[in-house]
């Protein structure tokens, strides 16, 4: 399996982005944590234009990217309030991936996309869905993040997964996708 964004500069140079939008980008990659807390990831969203409404969802569906005239960008996100709170900030990662890299901005009517993890009751391309990973694990693990953290923390994960807001299977992942173990 080849990953087509493992760094921030992968993910410049894959996307034309404003000087602000990749300012925010490198910002969050640079600082996980902000006060002693996994920085916000709805905030990220919304400083690039994209609100966030964590609602109700079908039982298998983490999130999706869905047309909001009312948001900024025209895009919104809505997370499955339902989930686990640390899955959910990986979801809105997740979308964010799909609205800088996939979504059609001129298209109003477009179908939503959705991240769906348990089933295969929706439709979705696995291309894509990769990439939306690879955004979202690089934003957070990549350029030595992960790499520093686990020295920091002899290798906890627990103590990982707690400093990076996720869930500690999604660290397991990414030490061995990133190399770190
Ligand atoms: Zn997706």
């Amino acid at each position: 399996m080849g990953y087509s964004m493992r760094s921030m500069r992968d993910i410049m140079k894959k996307l034309s982005l404003n000087g602000e939008v990749r300012d925010l980008l490198r910002q969050f990659n640079l600082s996980p944590q902000i006060a002693n807390k996994a920085a916000s990831v709805k905030k990220l969203s919304e400083g690039l234009g994209v609100d966030v409404h964590r609602t109700d969802l079908p039982r298998g569906m983490a999130g999706r990217l869905v047309q909001d005239p009312f948001s900024e960008s025209s895009y919104a996100i809505e997370v499955n309030k339902s989930h686990d709170v640390r899955s959910q900030r990986f979801t809105v990662l997740h979308e964010l991936g799909h609205f800088l890299l996939h979504a059609d901005r001129t298209d109003f009517l477009a179908e939503p996309m959705h991240l769906n993890r348990s089933s295969d009751e929706f439709y979705f391309d696995t291309t894509q869905e990769q990439e939306a990973n690879d955004f979202a694990d690089t934003l957070l693990f990549g350029d030595g993040a992960l790499a520093a953290a686990h020295s920091l923390y002899r290798g906890d994960v627990p103590s990982l997964a707690h400093y990076f807001g996720v869930t500690e299977p999604m660290v397991k992942v990414a030490l061995r996708k990133f190399g770190v173990v």
